[in-house]
């Protein structure tokens, strides 16, 4: 059968209209999520590369939309850009914060901030009030700002940063390697930490130019007095280059996969667990 001229161009419409739709519903369904008990935290952990120590746990979130669970790297920008994140953001900071102030072994934890939520006038107040209402000494918290976070403002993240380490939290560069002059960064902005993308750690003990990349990133954390971790840890092979170069931590499924935090009880609470 000939197709009816213009069909496949309703078709596209149709399809286009849906999923503006779609998109309409999970913006209205985000709203909700922290409302309805929707949202919750897991735990990766980080350890010690030289000695396999768990030291802290990176705090990732989790949406429940139905019965579905939905990726954050799908919901967060949509999160983003309609606003939603703010909301979601205190959700999450409010819950990291209560749980680790709860822990009796004092390990770090480490929680992505969205260069929104970190623009938002009043965050600063806000991780300020969190962590005296839950009683989490700053130093204990670590937050996470992905490079491309620091070309939207330039001096509205700087202050947003010098605040923040003011109150005496650290500060860790995510994903270092996939965002825009990472050099200059590391110059301008009051960094903890560097942390290498997991794109330049998987494969590396197989990969002659992912290694050296992530050579040169450990060498550049130490010339710069940085400690350096790497995501994406996955094979004990790995781990052994990564040790053999002298990358302080770790991070990735060969040392624990994202958990909710009652599974890593042992660590978070020796001695309590039965
Ligand atoms: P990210 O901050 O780079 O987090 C690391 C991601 O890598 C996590 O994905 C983690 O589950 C995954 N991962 C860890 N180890 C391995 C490994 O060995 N192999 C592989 N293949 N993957 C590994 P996840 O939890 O899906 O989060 C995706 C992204 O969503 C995060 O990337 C972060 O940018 C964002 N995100 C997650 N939680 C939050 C949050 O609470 N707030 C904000 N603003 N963003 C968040
Ligand atoms: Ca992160
Ligand atoms: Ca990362
Ligand atoms: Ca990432």
């Amino acid at each position: 059968a000939k197709a009816e001229p213009g069909s496949a161009w309703r078709f596209f419409e149709r399809a286009m209209a849906e999923e503006l739709n779609d998109r309409r519903l999970m913006e209205h369904d985000l709203r909700a999520a922290a409302a309805l008990g929707e949202l919750f935290m897991v735990y990766q952990p980080q350890a010690c590369a030289r000695t396999g120590r768990i030291q802290g746990f990176e705090a990732l979130i989790r949406w429940r939309r139905g019965g579905d669970l939905v990726s954050p790297a799908t919901f967060i920008p949509i999160a983003e850009e309609c606003g939603a994140i703010s909301a979601i953001g205190e959700w999450a900071l409010r819950r990291v914060c209560g749980d680790a102030a709860s822990w009796t072994n004092p390990l770090y934890v480490a929680v992505n901030v969205s260069p929104v939520q970190l623009l938002d006038t009043g965050f600063v107040e806000l991780l300020h009030a969190l962590l005296l209402e839950t009683g989490l000494p700053p130093t204990r918290l670590e937050v996470e700002i992905t490079e491309t976070a620091l070309i939207r403002d330039f001096l509205r993240t700087l202050t947003a940063l010098r605040r923040l380490k003011a109150l005496g939290v650290r500060i860790a560069m995510d994903d270092f390697g996939t965002g825009y002059s990472s050099l200059s960064n590391l110059r301008a902005f009051p960094f903890d930490k560097i942390k290498i993308d997991r794109s330049f750690v998987s494969g590396l003990d197989q990969n002659g130019q992912s290694a050296a990349i992530v050579r040169s990133v450990i060498g550049l954390g130490r010339g710069l007095g940085l400690p350096v971790t790497a995501e994406g840890v996955e094979t004990e092979s790995e781990l052994s280059v990564l040790r053999e170069e002298g990358c302080e931590g770790v991070q990735g499924y060969h040392i624990g996969r994202p958990a909710p935090i009652e599974t890593f009880e042992d660590l978070t609470r020796p001695g309590a667990a039965a």
